[in-house]
Parts: structure tokens; sequence; C-alpha cells
């Protein structure tokens, strides 16, 4: 399938084309070859052009589901934002190898912390939420994403407005010392420059 030029896995592009979909977009043919091979990555593209599929492809494809710590953290500003994405990744579940499955949990907030920090003591490859409530729980709750060596920042410019910049700082601060950062955003405002440039190594800027 047109699919096959991305490199990814076959049970994931098995999970595409039962999806019904014909072959990668735009975002998905500019990005997912550079995440692959380590690049940091700056995405400008609108939502409905595939771009959570552009990161989540290429971060489940270089998961290692035999190891029992959480490997990439992708965060959204809003709750909502933070379900769809995770609404993408279970539209791929099915298709993961059984004796493998690579497994992921959404951290909000709206949800009782004692709880969710327990549900976390079996800890998911992949941790989808929003940074606040991460980041709380990393350092109330002895959430370790140290292990973890990809993050997601996706709609940069509202995590900015938000004032969640501080938070997805912190987070990357604990995570493993070497990190790949996917930032995506519609648009990147200058005040966002201080914070790509502490944590992203030569990105690529993609904008399609
Ligand atoms: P997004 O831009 O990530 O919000 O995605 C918009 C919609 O496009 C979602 O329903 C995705 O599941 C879907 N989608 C992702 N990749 C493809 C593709 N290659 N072909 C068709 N639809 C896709």
């Amino acid at each position: 399938t047109t699919f096959d030029r991305l490199n990814i896995q076959p049970f994931l592009i098995e999970a595409l084309v039962e999806q019904g979909f014909k072959k990668p977009t735009d975002i998905q043919e500019r990005v997912v070859p550079g995440i692959l091979n380590g690049y940091d990555i700056i995405g400008q593209s609108q939502t409905g052009s595939g771009k959570t599929m552009a990161f989540l492809l290429p971060i489940l494809n270089k998961i290692d589901a035999t190891k029992n710590e959480i490997q990439a953290v992708i965060t959204a500003p809003t709750r909502e934002l933070a379900q769809q994405i995770f609404q993408e990744y279970e539209k791929l579940a099915a298709y993961f190898p059984e004796e493998a499955p690579i497994t992921a949990k959404t951290v909000v907030g709206g949800t009782d912390r004692k709880r969710m920090a327990d549900r976390l003591k079996n800890p998911p490859h992949l941790i989808i939420g929003t940074p606040g409530r991460i980041n709380d729980l990393v350092k109330n709750e002895g959430l370790n994403i140290y292990s973890a060596t990809t993050l997601v920042v996706d709609e940069a410019d509202q995590m900015l407005d938000m004032g969640f910049i501080e938070d997805v700082d912190q987070l990357a601060s604990r995570m493993a010392e070497t990190i790949q950062m996917l930032v995506f955003s519609a648009t990147i405002p200058e005040k966002l420059q201080p914070f790509l440039k502490k944590y992203m190594n030569q990105p690529r800027h993609v904008h399609v």
C-alpha cells in the first residue's frame, strides 16, 4: 500500500488500512521519516490534517513493548484534546501484537489524583495528558517519567496562551537526559522561542 513508504511496522499499516485510510496525509509524509530518524520536529498544520497520526505512528513504531516503562509523554492543552489523541491511539490498538501490546493511559485533571497515581503504578508505555496534571503527579505522587525519551507538545501556541509552557518545561527537565521533542502548533509565536531553543536540537521545521 501507499503506507509502505512510511517505513512503519506492518501491524500499524494494517491498522491504517482497516480504518479505510487510503494514503498518508501531507503532514504524515513529511514528518514520519524525520521522527523515525530521531530528529526534533516543529510541525505547523491544522487539526484535520492527520497530524495526530503523524506523531503517534512513529512513536508507536519505536516503543519497545517488552519494557515495562513510560517511553513517551504526549501533552495537549485541554482534557478534550488529550482525549482526542487517546482516541486516535485506540483506533490502532486492536492491531497491536498480542504478545506485546503497546499500552497508553490518559492523565488529565478532573479525576481523583490518588486513584490516578495508583493506576499508574503499573506504568503504560505512553502517557497522554495535560501538562499540569502530569506534572502534579510527577511532583507530588512520585510518577517517574525519567525513562521517557520522547515528548510531544501539541497545540504549543495554546499551551503558551494558557500558561502551560512552564509545566511542559518542568516535564521536559524530569524526562531522560536526551529527549526527542516534537512540537505541533498552528502558529509559532515569538514568545515560544526561548522554550524551543532550550530543548530542541536543530529542529526540522515542517509547514503544510
Ligand atoms: P487530526 O488532524 O489528527 O485531528 O486527524 C483528523 C482525522 O483524520 C482523524 O479522524 C484521523 O483518524 C484521520 N486520519 C489520520 N490519518 C489519516 C489518513 N492517512 N487518511 C485519512 N484519514 C486520516
